[in-house]
This record gives structure tokens, sequence and C-alpha cells, in this order.
């Protein structure tokens, strides 16, 4: 990959605030710095949104809500199906742009594009399907009509860690729904964002619809919005810390919300496994995203007669991975999104090794540049380490054992987090009994991927509240209304 197409690139985005279908600066003239993960260099300035930036957004977005709410479904759909189509003709060009701003390798980038991009096909495709219901009444004296309605101006919050889908996943139903909307990208990947609103506007939708704020003050730009009245709707998805106090700010209007939150995710391993599926599985589940996915294999649990040759393999396969800069061929691993993140997760491995951890593989960063951690197996990990109950977000994979099966979905529950977990076994009747039994909004039952626009996403317990995708993933951003039609004697 050439410097100058790489420049390029990221010249191409527009580097101003989207607001009511115009580019422009921040109010106070600010901008803000973004930086290649895998360099420590600076790739552009952006506009940093203030206060005033995000009032205008929400001006525009409560202007444009009844006749966004008007506008033909068909016509919606039909936004979204050439947005759709433009993300992909443009895959190469946007997994690069990402790649420069997130770190993850160009393949996986370009992959992040192409599952986006569904959001939008998949949204096409439901905008045309928003039905009521027409009953009578028990006494048959009168008639219930019930229709759906958009919930109305929403407020998006999306985290770095997959830039574009993010994005897609909230703005398909809402734009399906007919919701306005403003939306809040990561401080440390605007530039996807930004390129996000540059397709939309130029698959038609209307100015106002959408509004996209870069800022460096996320709290202090936000929190306004929530409190002000015209918002009526939050989605968001990012930690659990920040979702907690997004939900109390919510309280005061007594906004609609969905939570897409951390995750904590066990992956179980029976000796009645098919055990290269398991370790496939693992590789899938653990270093997709250099590990930085709320759907990360957390916590690998394999049972003590299969446990020594599954880590032995497991090692086997994370050695052989290629970490470097994700620009380059071949590479599968790239850095951490920053410095902080590194620590964090060099402080979980020690935790582990000062309570026993065998390291297998890898075990500290890499050399040079950049915030490279390398691809990490650890082997005899107690329970009551700190990365068993923590989020690791990085390329650790701790293996801890286990005797029988109650223990297995025992230790799996013990967290505050129920995102997704992961079960490989060959018993048809254990399947179902432990799909059941683990206290987790998805299972991935012998694979280690859940993610499908086509699917419901989203956790239990303090992994959220609704769904993302599937043909609950509208609901979000539609309201019930019902119209009692007196009596027809
Ligand atoms: P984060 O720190 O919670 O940030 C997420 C978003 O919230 C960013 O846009 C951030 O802006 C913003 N934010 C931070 N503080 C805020 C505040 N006080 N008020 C309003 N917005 C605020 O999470 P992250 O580190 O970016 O992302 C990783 C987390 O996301 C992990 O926990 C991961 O599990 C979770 N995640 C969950 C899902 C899911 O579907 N369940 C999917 C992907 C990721 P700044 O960038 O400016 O801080």
């Amino acid at each position: 990959m050439t410097a100058d197409r790489e420049a390029q690139v990221v010249d191409q985005v527009p580097k101003q605030l989207f607001i009511g279908g115009e580019w422009r600066d921040a109010a106070s003239g600010a901008t803000f710095k973004v930086e290649d993960p895998s360099t420590g260099a600076v790739l552009c300035e952006v506009a940093d949104a203030g206060v005033d930036d995000a009032f205008a957004a929400l001006t525009a977005a409560d202007a444009a809500q009844p006749t966004w709410a008007a506008h033909p479904p068909r016509e919606r759909g039909e936004i979204l199906r050439r947005a759709y189509e433009l993300l992909m003709a443009r895959q190469d060009e946007l997994g690069l742009l990402m790649t420069l701003e997130m770190g993850k390798p160009l393949a996986e980038a370009k992959g992040e594009i192409a599952y986006a991009a569904e959001f939008f096909r998949w949204f096409a495709e439901e905008a045309v399907r928003i039905e009521g219901g027409y009953s009578v009444s028990p006494d048959g004296r009168s008639r219930f009509l019930v229709m759906r309605r958009p919930a109305g101006p929403a407020m998006l919050i999306t985290p770095w860690n997959f830039p574009m889908a993010m994005g897609t996943r909230k703005i398909g139903p809402a734009v399906a729904a007919g919701c306005t909307m403003v939306l809040k990208p990561a401080q440390q990947t605007p530039l996807s964002a930004l390129a996000l609103a540059a397709v939309l506007k130029e698959a038609g939708l209307p100015d106002g619809v959408l509004s996209v704020i870069p800022t460096s003050d996320a709290g202090g730009v936000t929190e306004p919005l929530l409190t002000d009245g015209r918002i009526r709707k939050v989605s968001f998805t990012g930690s659990t810390a920040v979702g907690r106090t997004l939900l109390k700010q919510s309280a005061d209007q007594v906004l609609r919300t969905s939570m897409e939150l951390g995750g904590n995710a066990p992956f179980l391993v029976f000796d009645d496994a098919d055990l290269d599926a398991a370790v496939e599985g693992a590789m899938l589940a653990k270093m997709r995203n250099i590990g930085e996915a709320c759907t990360a294999a957390n916590r690998i649990y394999v049972q003590a007669g299969v446990a020594e040759e599954f880590a032995r393999r497991l090692g086997e396969r994370m050695s052989a991975l290629r970490m470097g800069r994700g620009t380059e061929e071949g590479v599968q691993v790239g850095p951490l999104i920053d410095a902080r993140a590194r620590e964090k997760v060099q402080g979980l491995v020690d935790d582990a090794v000062g309570r026993g951890a065998r390291v297998l593989v890898g075990g500290g960063p890499g050399d040079g540049a950049g915030y490279f951690y390398r691809p990490t197996v650890l082997a005899d990990v107690p329970q009551e380490s700190r990365l068993a109950h923590t989020e690791i977000f990085g390329p650790v994979a701790p293996v801890i054992s286990f005797e029988s099966e109650s223990e297995a979905v025992a230790a799996a529950n013990d967290t505050e987090y129920g995102l997704v977990s992961y079960l490989f076994t060959r018993d048809l009747g254990r399947a179902f009994r432990v799909s059941e039994a683990l206290e987790t909004g998805m299972v991935g039952l012998n694979q280690g991927i859940v993610s499908n626009p086509a699917a419901p996403f989203g956790g239990v317990k303090h992994s959220g509240l609704g769904r993302e995708g599937g043909r609950v993933g509208i609901d979000e951003f539609l309201e019930t209304k019902y119209v009692g039609i007196a009596g027809i004697d």
C-alpha cells in the first residue's frame, strides 16, 4: 500500500461537522487530531463540535422529523438500498480508511464495510413492512386500530471498535422507521462516520435527517441534548460504565433507550466436542478485530480431559499469526487502539500470571512504534483472576479447565455481563440444556461468530437493553399507538 494512496483516502473524507445536510466548521473553530494507532502518527484533524453545534444538529433533526415521518416508506428504503450499493462500490477505499484510523487488518476492515452495508440492505427491505393491526374489542362494541409511528429524533452514540457497522446498525433501522438522528461517533474514529454521512447524502437522504458531530467532549456535548426534551430516543453502543451514565441522564426526559454494552463471553469446550472445530471457533471468537470486540471470547473453559491438548493447539495457531500494520499484506493482528488499552491488557496478564497462570504464547507488547500486543495464550488460569471478570479487549486467550457440566455453566454465569456465550459439543441434549442455562442474549453453538444483520443482536444483565438487527431491530425506533373506534351498533 503506498503512502500516496493512504493520503488520498484520508484527503477525500470531509473533516467538518455534518449538520442539517451541510458541511461546516465547529462554531468555535476548534479541531482535534485523529491518530494512526499502528504508528502513533497524526492522520489529520477534524472539526470538534461543541454544545452550540450539538444544538444546531438537534434543531435540524427536530425540524426535519414531521416531513421525514411522512416520507414514503418505499423511498426511505430506496435511500438505504442506494447507500448499500455505494458502500459496496467503495469497499476498498473505505476499508483502507478504517484500517488507518482504527488499526484492524485491511481484510477485516473490508469485511466490516460489507457487514455494515448489509444492515442498510436488510433495513431497506424492512422499511416497507412496518405493520399494525385491527381487532374487535372483547365486548364486541368497539374496534382497535394499532399503528406504528417513528419514535422521534434519536441520539446515536457509537464506539471506535467497529466504526462503520455500529453506525449503520443504528442508522439503518432509524431511516427505515422514519426517525431523524444526531450521531456522535467515537473520538478515535470519526473519519468512517463522516465518510458514511457523505455516502448517505449522495444516496439522497434529505437534509436534517442525519447530523454527525465528532467531538473531543463526549459527555459535555451529549448530556444537554438528552435533557433538552426534543430527543425521544437514545441508541448507544459502548462500555457498560458509560451506558449507566446515559441511562441516568435519559431518565430526566423518560427517553426510550437501546444499550449495546460490554461483554465477558465464556467459550465452553466439552470433551465430546470436535476439537478442530472448537480451536477454529476460538480463533474467530478471540481474534476477530484483534480481540477488541464486545463478542470476544473472554474466558475459554475446557473440560479437563482435553484442556491440555486444546491449549497446545490454540497456542500453535496463535503463535503463527502475523502481527503488523493493518495495511501490510498478510497481516492478521493489528495494534490496540491506544497506550491505555495496551497497559490494561498487560495489567490483566500480569495479575493472572501472579496467581499461577502459565504463559504458553506471547504475554507482552510488540516491539517498536504503535500499540501492538502479542497474541497470547495463558493456561491454568485461576477463576479468581481479574481477567475472568473484566472485558480484556485484546488478543489474550485465558484457558481455564473444568470437570463437570454444572461447574462449567456456573463459572460461565459468574459475571454481571450477559452478551454472548459460545458452546462446543456434539451431544444434542447438552447443546440444548447448556444453551438454555447460559445467561446471555446470544449463544454460538459450535460456531465462533454470532453477528449477522438478519439476527437479533443484544445482551442481558449488564450487557444491555434492546436488540439491533433482525426483524425486531426496527422496533427500537417505533412507538405503538392505538386508536379506539366507537361502537358500530
Ligand atoms: P466507551 O468509552 O463507552 O465509548 C463509546 C462511545 O461513548 C464513544 O463515542 C465515546 O466518546 C462515548 N462516550 C464516552 N463517555 C461518554 C459520556 N459521558 N457521555 C456520552 N458519550 C460518551 O466505549 P469504547 O471504549 O469506545 O468501546 C468499547 C466498548 O464498547 C466495550 O465495552 C465493548 O464491549 C462495547 N461494545 C459493545 C457492543 C455491543 O453491541 N454490545 C459492540 C461494540 C462495542 P469518546 O470516544 O469521545 O470517548
